[in-house]
């Protein structure tokens, strides 16, 4: 009985081993479709640059699928990048929901962002990943790659240069530059206005 005992435990042990390793495996196949940098795979899979580059190689580099790239070095980190028109604005704002459904992060009622993850993991990893999925869905001419969205889940945590800003027209939140003049109009209310002033320009022309 205690060898049956044994046996099964060690059954259990190395069948727990091979899920955890593949979703490690599967998360990382799913962030080098997104073009994640190795870094970033590293940081929510923990598996080695090694393995990465491997996985990469069997995967990608001689499968023909040409378009995936490999990235290497560090996130980018300006936050301009989504303040610098309201498209991206909007963009970044989308991404932030997103963050918060996939609980992410929290938002509490003073606006401020809270991470809820204390580090990055492989469960981390496939909620930014969905996160990110679902932004492509909602976006056709989506501004933010990857890392982008990775470095702006990092950056409004912070809540020091990126802030979420309350729209005094239709109450919406949205991504804030912190040190720039806030005219209390969301992205929404920003392009809906701009495009009325296009069709009205438009029309006088006619
Ligand atoms: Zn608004």
């Amino acid at each position: 009985m205690v060898i049956i005992y044994h046996k099964e435990q060690k059954m259990r042990l190395t069948d727990d081993r091979y899920a955890g390793e593949r979703s490690q495996f599967e998360l990382a196949l799913r962030m080098i479709r997104h073009e994640a940098r190795t870094r970033t795979i590293r940081e929510c899979t923990g598996l080695s640059d090694d393995r990465i580059r491997k996985l990469y190689s069997t995967y990608f580099r001689n499968s023909g699928r040409a378009e995936i790239k490999r990235r290497r070095g560090k996130s980018p980190r300006q936050v301009q990048r989504f303040v610098k028109n309201p498209q991206n604005k909007l963009q970044a704002t989308t991404l932030v929901a997103l963050f918060c459904a996939g609980l992410l992060v929290r938002i509490d009622k003073n606006n401020r962002v809270h991470p809820r993850w204390p580090r990055p993991d492989v469960e981390f990893g496939h909620r930014l990943c969905r996160a990110y999925e679902t932004y492509l869905l909602l976006h056709d001419n989506a501004k933010l790659n990857f890392e982008w969205a990775w470095n702006l889940l990092h950056c409004i945590g912070y809540n020091d240069e990126l802030y979420l800003a309350v729209c005094a027209q239709c109450n919406a939140r949205y991504v804030q530059d912190a040190y720039a003049l806030d005219n209390r109009t969301c992205p929404t209310c920003e392009i809906s206005t701009t495009s009325g002033t296009l069709s009205a320009r438009v029309s006088d022309a006619q």
